[in-house]
């Protein structure tokens, strides 16, 4: 912040507040001791000093999200895609993710308990693909609202019985409003009346043209009940996170955002962060949205406790004072008691913006009666 009080700026010069208070009075302001000065009345007071003023870049860490995230290409290594399923209701969403999950995850991690944390990771030719676990609109545009981009691609799922339907419309409008892939999968391909052609003739309309009608859109055709064309829809993933080069800085304190949480009777405020750069370790101060902690104990999606989680990775945690809300975004500091500060500071703002809306509504009802 660039602003200082009279008796702020008096204390940093050396001088009494009433002597500041004269000099701002001979320039033709008018100010009081706690009065806040601006950046223009700093600098004149202290060019009268002959004391120059620094112009110091502060970068504003309870903002945290606002920071851009700055790294050397050398320092930037590939990043498994977070992808998002979306389509219209009954189209299939669920039944494809629960098919990617159990072709993948069980078969690889045997014995591992497959876990409902909110997303989970599958491995295709040694590549890792991370899966959001909620399909559906709202929660991607609750997510963009708050200013998290956590989906690098988006499945569209259209039945191939069914075609284009209002919801199929709305997925497009949000995957290219955020600027995000779009892999069609045409699924329900056993049924006897599906039509393909059809789905792709009706997403023509939408500029989703398929590569063999010279398009630049990737189709695939699937059924998600009996498996038949998923390992495709994976390699087309990989295929589409390769050229999108996806990369972050593994060795730089994790950021990222909240894909859910709640509250558990015996763990107390739980947690699923996606990563999105940087490294999560056990121990971590950590801010989450309003809330602050310290990363106490780490789950995957197979249910096991896990030490770190890098770029792409979702893990549950515990250790926050608080439930954060999804979409929120997190970031680790150097020590509990930074963590805390900014914590703290950004529930007090949040409290603000609440008073403040609240107050205009207030008013607002004021002048309505009068
Ligand atoms: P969502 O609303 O998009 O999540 O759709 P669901 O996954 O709940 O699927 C809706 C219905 O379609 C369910 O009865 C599924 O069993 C069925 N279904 C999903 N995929 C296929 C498929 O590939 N083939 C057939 N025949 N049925 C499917
Ligand atoms: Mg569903």
């Amino acid at each position: 912040e660039g602003s200082l009080t009279v008796a702020e700026l008096a204390k940093k010069l050396g001088r009494e507040p009433s002597e500041i208070i004269k000099k701002l009075f001979m320039l033709g302001v008018m100010a009081t001791i706690n009065q806040d000065l601006d950046k223009d009345a700093i600098e004149l007071i202290c060019s009268d000093y002959g004391v120059e003023v620094e112009e110091k870049v502060t970068i504003d860490e309870t903002n945290f999200e606002t920071i851009e995230i700055v790294d050397a290409p050398e320092d930037l290594t590939e990043r498994p895609p977070v992808v998002t399923i979306m389509g219209h209701v009954d189209h299939g969403k669920t039944t494809l993710l629960d098919a990617i999950r159990h072709s993948k995850v069980t078969e690889q991690e045997a014995g591992g308990i497959t876990q409902h944390i909110g997303a989970y990771q599958v491995t295709v030719n040694g590549k890792k693909i991370t899966f959001l676990d909620t399909p559906g609109h709202e929660a991607f545009t609750t997510m963009r609202a708050r200013g998290a981009q956590v989906t690098d691609i988006v499945i569209l799922v259209v039945a191939a019985d069914d075609g284009v339907m209002p919801q199929t419309v709305e997925a497009i409008n949000h995957a290219k409003a955020a600027n995000v892939p779009i892999i069609v999968a045409i699924n329900k391909m056993d049924k006897p009346e599906a039509n393909p052609d059809r789905v792709m003739q009706e997403l023509m309309e939408y500029n989703l043209v398929p590569e063999e009608w010279g398009g630049d859109t990737i189709f695939c055709k699937l059924s998600a009940k009996t498996k038949d064309g998923i390992d495709q829809l994976l390699e087309m993933i990989l295929l589409v996170s390769e050229m999108e080069e996806l990369k972050a800085n593994p060795n730089r304190r994790a950021i990222g955002t909240v894909i859910e949480a709640k509250l558990d009777k015996g763990r107390g405020p739980v947690a699923t962060l996606l990563v999105q750069a940087g490294t999560l370790k056990i121990g971590d101060p950590i801010v989450v949205g309003t809330t602050y902690g310290r990363v106490r104990a780490m789950v995957n999606d197979s249910g096991r406790r896990v030490k770190e989680a890098g770029p792409s990775m979702p893990v549950e945690i515990t250790g926050l004072h608080d439930v954060p809300q999804a979409g929120d975004r997190f970031m680790v500091f150097e020590d509990e008691k930074k963590a805390r500060q900014i914590g703290e500071a950004r529930a007090q703002r949040q409290l603000q913006e609440q008073r403040s809306v609240k107050t205009r509504v207030s008013l607002d009802d004021l002048f309505e009666q009068i």
